[in-house]
């Protein structure tokens, strides 16, 4: 493993080419750091390109920059040319090859050297190059700490400011979770200072809603949000039917798994939506009950100790019945969480 400050003289030498790439499904802070980077390069005098595996929510439209960013899914072509051609290649937000679906093999294959930059917990051994600390909050806040690295926070402005604000406020739940350090609030003063508009960054993620995503919302509460009071535990199932019903559109259920952990006493959440080829589950808990243990252990998935995701070949119906059956053996650890 090589040092990321062995990374200095490219970043400060000569125009190169850098292939920019980040997780299924791109929330926040995968989109805000991969952008965040990409502005960043882009001033140093490089040329960058973003390939994510596939579509992202429309409230991150909105990013500077996001115009540029090329799609795996629907445009494989331009994707694997633009890696091809690339000199260095960038992983954002991930720690698992496999977290970028096909295109983790050609990542994998590639001859360029690797920067993996990350704050998911135990990461896989595939870059030449790791800025990974688990205590982040988000990637983006690792994204300002390699411009400081590199002595380059001189070169901070709104539209790379706007990124990495994105990715840390969406990562933090709005300054909320327990990963938000003083730090964190420091290096958002820091990027205030450089121009970013934060109501404008908040009303484009938060006041962004179509009209059928909010009764989407509303019929989820009132009818498929399933409450056990006794394990501390709520959780919401989706299906193929009602994804259709409601014209659900990427990034309309995000955020829906909150809303269960929201009921006061409630230490331990789950969303599972058929997704036809598989159902996918987001898990999120409060205090110390691992989310993230819970997902590995039942669902091949993974993440952090309270947000977590996980998926499932079965039905949605088999698929709920064996969470349940797996909280008969975990709800013990959610209630004695002392925590909270
Ligand atoms: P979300 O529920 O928002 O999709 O994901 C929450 C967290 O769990 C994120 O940090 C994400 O990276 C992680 N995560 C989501 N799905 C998976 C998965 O299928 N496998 C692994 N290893 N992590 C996941
Ligand atoms: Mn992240």
């Amino acid at each position: 493993m090589n040092n990321i400050l062995d990374l200095k003289p490219v970043l400060h030498g000569p125009s190169k080419k850098f292939f920019i790439t980040t997780h299924h499904k791109p929330d926040g802070d995968a989109m805000g750091s991969s952008l965040g980077l990409y502005h960043y390069l882009k001033k140093l005098g490089h040329q960058p390109t973003v390939v994510t595996p596939n579509d992202y929510g429309s409230f991150l439209f909105f990013l500077p920059g996001e115009k540029s960013v090329i799609q795996y899914e629907s445009d494989p072509q331009q994707a694997f040319s633009a890696l091809k051609d690339c000199d260095y290649i960038f992983c954002l937000d991930f720690n698992r090859l496999s977290r970028i679906n096909e295109l983790g093999d050609a990542v994998r294959a590639a001859q360029q050297p690797k920067i993996m930059i990350d704050h998911h917990l135990e990461p896989e051994d595939f870059a030449q190059f790791q800025l990974h600390d688990s205590k982040a909050a988000a990637t983006a806040e690792l994204i300002f700490q390699l411009m400081v690295l590199m002595g380059d926070l001189h070169l901070m402005d709104a539209e790379i400011g706007t990124c990495l604000y994105t990715g840390i406020m969406t990562d933090t739940g709005s300054f909320r979770f327990a990963s938000t350090s003083a730090e964190i609030h420091r290096t958002i003063a820091f990027l205030k200072e450089s121009g970013v508009d934060h109501v404008k960054i908040h009303e484009a993620i938060n006041d962004s809603w179509s009209f059928r995503r909010l009764q989407f919302m509303g019929y989820v509460l009132a009818n498929k949000l399933q409450y056990l009071p006794e394990k501390k535990t709520a959780y919401i199932t989706i299906t193929a039917q009602e994804l259709l019903d409601y014209d659900v559109q990427t990034g309309d259920t995000e955020g829906l798994v909150n809303y269960a952990l929201s009921i006061e006493g409630v230490k331990f959440a789950a969303l599972m939506v058929d997704r036809t080829v598989m159902v996918k589950i987001s898990f999120r808990s409060k205090g110390t009950v691992p989310a993230n243990e819970f997902s590995a252990m039942h669902f091949k998935g993974g993440g952090h100790l309270n947000a977590a995701g996980g998926q499932s070949s079965e039905s949605l119906e088999v698929t709920e019945r064996r969470f349940l059956e797996a909280l008969e053996n975990f709800y013990p650890q959610i209630i004695r969480d002392e925590k909270h």
